[in-house]
């Protein structure tokens, strides 16, 4: 699937592929039709496409997901999901349909075909990653649905052949008009105006349970509004099946060392979705981003930063990882060199400039990328943390301040922290507290930043400005000060914008 330009495996290590495997080696490429706009991803692509394609394909695709099981930690109904999520398919997927006359119906179809099958082989590998991912699809593929045009659907779910899913002749539908009626709470002329399909019961046991069907001689009678829910508990149920398939292929793509350090980063990734910062684009506008100043912004910080800050104002001192963490975040807020140098000298207050510069400075400088070899000056340095690496890498040892408080506290040590940032509502506690013993810390996060910020969130929105950034889940820290900044300034600058 991938084009042999991008290929990146010694030659030598190619010409061996063991023949068995030699169906792999040599794939049948065609590019695939798209008539509807809705998949249940039965055949794998076989197309061209290069890595660049296959990583930020795959990439976007993780953002839609992410989001929507953050829509479903946040108990958002299907209406206000279909809402939240309308944007961010706008930016990452957007996936038309027919009748909408877009002339990009194959592009989005290819991409959303690609990106379900690379996600496929990195959420393959565990039992917990294979069923959150089919949640994720399945709620993705209901949305979809829902939202799909009647006409289109039906087109979309005659294609499929489902054997089990059979039309209820007229004749039958005038027999038992009645009880098809009380079913569908309709008059009984309408039940023969209506499509209904019969399927064998134990297919559909939440509508047994919910007495949605007429059941008859161990079929259950299904209305057309159902034929949803049929269909995609189908899906789901296939797509279980095809992962645990796709589990035991994937040691054989381990010869391939273009895809196993994406797939892997992708699939850490599921923790918390990753998201890289562009720092040059970060200071928001109007603010002013001073060493002097860095005391007054930490009330936009999050949990992690703040407590990164009260460290070194207690302490007047962080060990190495806390000075990393908190130099690249400082660096990513906007500060410049020579504002962070002045930030630590007067931080580090116990010791001498001698000192200062000879065990501190370098490594300031070498975030920014004025030091150090040509690929750090080049690069401008590093890049600040996002919450994923946060989360995973490197955790807090004894006397050590960095890392995520929602991950590496106690509960009675992340109350307190919490406390002195202003949040003291008992539910908002609680609810930090069941989603960190779910293990979904960035969205006690993101609970504890809707919280801070309910009363310009919704004047925001009231006033028709919030953006889709605005509204996407928060997984990096520097999105935290940026969104909260321009929330708490909005109308109290006339330079502050909501920016997209
Ligand atoms: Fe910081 Fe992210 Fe943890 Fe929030 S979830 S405290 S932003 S690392």
């Amino acid at each position: 699937m991938l084009r042999q330009d991008y290929n990146r495996i010694d030659p030598k290590r190619r010409n061996v592929i063991d023949h068995r495997k030699k169906h792999f080696a040599t794939p049948q490429y065609k590019d695939a039709q798209y008539p509807h706009r809705l998949n249940f991803y039965t055949q794998p692509p076989t197309a061209e496409i290069t890595i660049e394609q296959f990583e930020q394909w795959a990439i976007d695709r993780l953002r839609v997901l992410a989001e929507l099981e953050a829509c479903s930690f946040r108990n958002r109904s299907q209406q206000e999901t279909a809402a939240h999520m309308e944007p961010i398919f706008e930016k990452y997927m957007r996936i038309d349909a027919n009748s909408s006359g877009s002339t990009k119906l194959h592009e989005q179809r290819q991409k959303d075909h690609y990106s379900h099958f690379i996600l496929r082989l990195a959420f393959a590998s565990t039992a917990d990653l294979r069923q959150r991912f089919t949640r994720a699809e399945t709620m993705l593929f209901r949305l979809r649905c829902d939202s799909d045009s009647a006409s289109e659907r039906n087109e979309f779910v005659s294609s499929l052949d489902l054997e089990w899913l059979e039309k209820v002749p007229d004749e039958e539908k005038t027999k038992y008009a009645l009880e098809l009626a009380s079913i569908a709470g309709n008059k009984k002329g309408s039940v023969e105006e209506d499509s209904w399909f019969k399927v064998d019961w134990d297919r559909v046991p939440d509508l047994v349970q919910q007495r949605r069907v007429f059941l008859k001689a161990g079929k259950a009678y299904v209305s057309a509004r159902d034929q949803v829910s049929m269909v995609v508990s189908e899906f789901s149920s296939r797509l279980e099946k095809q992962l645990e398939l796709t589990a035991r292929a994937l040691p054989r793509l381990d010869e391939d060392d273009r895809l196993t350090p994406i797939l892997n980063h992708l699939s850490k990734n599921f923790i918390t979705p990753d998201s890289t910062y562009l720092s040059n684009s970060s200071a928001p506008d109007g603010a002013q981003i001073t060493a002097a100043n860095i005391d007054n912004l930490s009330q936009h910080f999050p949990a992690c930063m703040s407590h990164l800050h009260r460290s070194l104002r207690r302490d007047a001192h962080l060990k190495h990882y806390g000075r990393l963490q908190y130099t690249l975040f400082l660096k990513g807020i906007g500060l410049n060199l020579e504002e962070c140098l002045t930030f630590w000298r007067g931080a580090f207050n116990t010791i001498t400039d001698d000192k200062f510069n000879k065990e501190y400075r370098y490594n300031v400088r070498h975030v920014y990328g004025d030091v150090g070899g040509d690929m750090n000056r080049r690069g401008g340095g590093y890049s600040p943390y996002s919450c994923q690496k946060i989360l995973t890498e490197h955790p807090p040892g004894p006397g050590e301040a960095h890392g995520c408080p929602y991950r590496h506290f106690t509960m009675e040590n992340l109350t307190l922290l919490l406390q002195g940032m202003g949040v003291s509502d008992k539910g908002v506690l609680q609810g930090v507290k069941e989603d960190n013993d779910r293990t979904k810390y960035h969205m006690a996060c993101n609970r504890v930043f809707e919280h801070l910020h309910k009363n310009e969130i919704k004047k925001a929105k009231d006033e028709g400005i919030m953006t889709s950034n605005q509204l996407e889940t928060i997984v990096h820290p520097n999105e935290y000060f940026k969104r909260s900044y321009v929330l708490k300034n909005l109308g109290r600058d006339k330079d502050v914008k909501m920016e997209e």
